[in-house]
Order: C-alpha cells, then sequence, then structure tokens
C-alpha cells in the first residue's frame, strides 16, 4: 500500500471494527495501481453518513446532501461517501436524486469507465467488478454499462474520457468512443467551468496528442466555448513534434496563439468565453504579447520585457518552444534582470516631486509626464535618478506646453 493509504487505513479499520464496510475507491486506486503518485485518497462506505460522523471525533459535512463527509484525522482529511445509487439526470448533468445503499456495487455501478470502478479493502485486495484491471493493463477506457446510456446521465464524462485519454496515455474503446461521437452536442448542457477542468487537465497531460485526436474523432470540440471553428488549430497542435504544456498559463497562451487574429480584445474574448479568472486574462495577454516579439524580433524590447514581466515572459518561451522559436531561458531572465527598473513604483520621482516644483499641475498632464520619464528609464535614455528625471521632466512639460 502507498503511504497515504497506510496513514488512512486505522480510519477505515473503525468503520470496519463498527459492522460496516469501508473501501479506498476511485482515481486512488487506479492510480495505486497504474504506480502514479496520489492527489486524494477517496473512501467509499456502506454506513451512512450520520453512522459516519458517530464513528469519528472530527468530521466536516463537506457534502452532506451527497452522502460526503470528511474525517479529519492526524492532520489529514478523508472525503467519505455513503455507497450511492443516481437517478433521473433530466439535464444531462447531474442525477434528481442521490439514495444511499448498503451495497458496494450499486455505488460502483454509478461511475464513470471501469479502471475507476475499482476498490480497495485496507487490506490491499482489489475489488474489481467490471473488470477494470484488464482494462487498467491494457490501457483502455471503457464505460461502466451502456456507454450511451451513461453520457446522457452526465455529458461531463465524455469530457473526461478525453482527458483521461491524455493524461493516462490510454485508448478509448470503439463503443464508449462511438458513444462520445453520438452524443457530443450534449458537452453544451454542462457548466463551462467543469469542461474547463477537463480541458486544462487534457492539454497538461503526459498524451495530450491523444486525448485531441479523440477530440477531433468524435468533434467533441465543437461543442466547447469558442471552438467550433477551430479544427486547423486543433490539427496543428496535434501535428507538432512532441510537446507538453507545464501550466494551466501556457495552455491558454497556446490556444490563443493558434487562433487567426491572437489579437488582446480576442484573447479576452476567448478567455471570458471559458470564464477564467481576469489574473489569467492579464496574464495570458501578456504572454501572447511576448509570443508575438519572440516571433518576429526574436527578442523583447526593454519596454515589452517590463510590461509583460517574467512570469508571462516564460509563459510565453515555454509556448516559444513547443512552436519552434524559443529561446534559452537564461537569455530572457538576463534581459529582464538587465531592465533598469522592474516596476513602476520604483521610478525615482513621483507625482508629488513634480507638483512640489510646479512642473505640472495635478490632472492629465501630469500621468503624462510620470509616463515620459517611466518610459525613458525602461528604455535607458534617462538614468533612475531623482536630479536628471526632474531635468527630463521639466523638458516634457515645457514642450507640452508650448
Ligand atoms: P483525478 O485524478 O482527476 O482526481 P478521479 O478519477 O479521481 O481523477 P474525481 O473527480 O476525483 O476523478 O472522482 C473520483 C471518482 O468518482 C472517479 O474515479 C469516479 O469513480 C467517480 N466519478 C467522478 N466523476 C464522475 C462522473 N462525472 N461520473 C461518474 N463517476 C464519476
Ligand atoms: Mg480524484
Amino acid at each position: 500500500l502507498p503511504a497515504e493509504f497506510q496513514a488512512a487505513k486505522p480510519v477505515l479499520d473503525t468503520i470496519e471494527a463498527a459492522g460496516y464496510e469501508a473501501y479506498f475507491v476511485g482515481g486512488c486506486v487506479r492510480d495505486t495501481i497504474l504506480g502514479k503518485p496520489l492527489h486524494d485518497v477517496d473512501i467509499a462506505t456502506s454506513a451512512f453518513p450520520a453512522e459516519v460522523k458517530g464513528l469519528f471525533k472530527r468530521t466536516v459535512d463537506t457534502g452532506i446532501e451527497h452522502g460526503t463527509v470528511m474525517i479529519l484525522d492526524h492532520g489529514n482529511g478523508y472525503e467519505t461517501t455513503t455507497f450511492r445509487t443516481e437517478s433521473g439526470y433530466q439535464d444531462f448533468r447531474r442525477p434528481d436524486t442521490v439514495t444511499f445503499v448498503r451495497s458496494l456495487k450499486e455505488d460502483l455501478k454509478r461511475r464513470d469507465f471501469t479502471i475507476n470502478a475499482l476498490a480497495m479493502k485496507p487490506n490491499g485486495e482489489v475489488i474489481d467488478l467490471f473488470d477494470g484491471l484488464a482494462d487498467l493493463k491494457a490501457g483502455v477506457l471503457r464505460a461502466v454499462g451502456v456507454a450511451e446510456d451513461r453520457f446522457h446521465e452526465d455529458a461531463l464524462r465524455m469530457m473526461r474520457a478525453v482527458r483521461f485519454a491524455s493524461q493516462l496515455d490510454f485508448d478509448i474503446e470503439p463503443a464508449t468512443l462511438q458513444a462520445i461521437t453520438d452524443n457530443a452536442a450534449l458537452l453544451s448542457k454542462i457548466a463551462v467551468e467543469r469542461t474547463r477542468v477537463e480541458w486544462e487537465k487534457l492539454l497538461t497531460g503526459q498524451k495530450p496528442v491523444r486525448g485531441l485526436q479523440a477530440l477531433l474523432a468524435t468533434e467533441l470540440y465543437r461543442y466547447m466555448p469558442l471552438m467550433a471553428d477551430q479544427k486547423p488549430a486543433l490539427e496543428q497542435l496535434v501535428a507538432l513534434p512532441a510537446w507538453q504544456l507545464p501550466t494551466v498559463e501556457s495552455v491558454w497562451t497556446l490556444l490563443a496563439w493558434l487562433r487567426q487574429a491572437p489579437q488582446p480584445a480576442n484573447v479576452r474574448q476567448l478567455l471570458k468565453a471559458w470564464k477564467t479568472s481576469n489574473e489569467l486574462i492579464d496574464h495570458v495577454t501578456a504572454a501572447v504579447r511576448a509570443l508575438s516579439a519572440l516571433k518576429c524580433a526574436g527578442q523583447l524590447t526593454s519596454r515589452e520585457c517590463f510590461d509583460v514581466g517574467l512570469a508571462a515572459l516564460t509563459t510565453a518561451n515555454q509556448v516559444a518552444t513547443i512552436l519552434g522559436f524559443g529561446q534559452p531561458q537564461s537569455h530572457l531572465d538576463a534581459a529582464y534582470a538587465a531592465l533598469p527598473i522592474h516596476n513602476k513604483h520604483e521610478l525615482a520621482i513621483n507625482g508629488g516631486d513634480l507638483l512640489k516644483r510646479q512642473l505640472v499641475t495635478p490632472g492629465p498632464a501630469m500621468g503624462r509626464v510620470l509616463a515620459a520619464c517611466l518610459d525613458a528609464v525602461i528604455t535607458g535614455k534617462v538614468k533612475n535618478e531623482s536630479t536628471l528625471l526632474l531635468d527630463f521632466a521639466r523638458m516634457v512639460a515645457d514642450s507640452k506646453n508650448n
């Protein structure tokens, strides 16, 4: 057992000692068998939520209406979910009702893919009711039960399939792939934020091309925000020599770049449609600007370096490297380090200094003069020293007045 399971074992033992069943389930069992690092340990139990809460001193109701209780144990939190069945799914995304049951099999049946429907006893014994082990070994994603029905119940599962294809370097078996093709349009029922999580995981996965090929083959991409006309961009991605995207920022920078006109307004429109944070929008807008400079000039001016900042510059270079016009990162680090200042607050004079010497009156003129000073320092025309800058400011202010 991996260390995470060892640490959680006393929790399962406590539940079992009280006469209930308790298992590790889902992604953590899959990843343990694959020898991959775990990010979360999920527990499933026949005990009902109130029964779980009665067994432990410290619990948190993280999703009690779905049967999930977090058990706090020695500084760790374990999401523990009562066996349940789901029914209804009239909106193609979530069940109308969930029912708590005492049967592990019923619980495993509602899970998406056979490789995610494995359970493990606290003693390490694997419970494999849907031949998930064989699929895991063969590298196959197969819906549990009738694929068509499963994607009708929850259309997000189609995105999860292509995401796992990329993350695990797995094949989607033919009937499951066909069901995605037949039901792709249902993806538009799913909240953009949930689709986005899967899309980002696909593109940061170990074999993104595998996920993208499935996305193209099933035409699932047509139902993703602002992607319907992006077949050429996706095909370009598939054709690039082996690549890997390290961050979500690099994902969106590359996607924005491959669109027809990566102007700031279009970048913003794309990311707004995907409901990303404003912080990400700013980062990607800056990175796309840097990418243009790297592509056209092979380097950035000091003004561009200053405006873009080191983080977005690094993202841009990661993407440029994939596209074949990257630079050694050390060159960019050095160019950035060589900037006279890295932040406008480092300017040796401020608005107050200008007013004190009556070089400007408060208002837009002041902003203009300060901007001119900042630019002069960044571009190396004037040293960042207050006496030199005040002389320069006087000159700028005079020329504006005439
Ligand atoms: P990850 O490595 O991203 O955490 P995961 O398989 O653990 O992958 P989770 O979203 O953490 O994914 O879900 C845990 C488990 O819950 C899954 O392994 C699967 O058994 C089940 N599950 C999650 N989402 C769905 C879904 N949309 N439909 C059916 N079962 C699901
Ligand atoms: Mg998980």
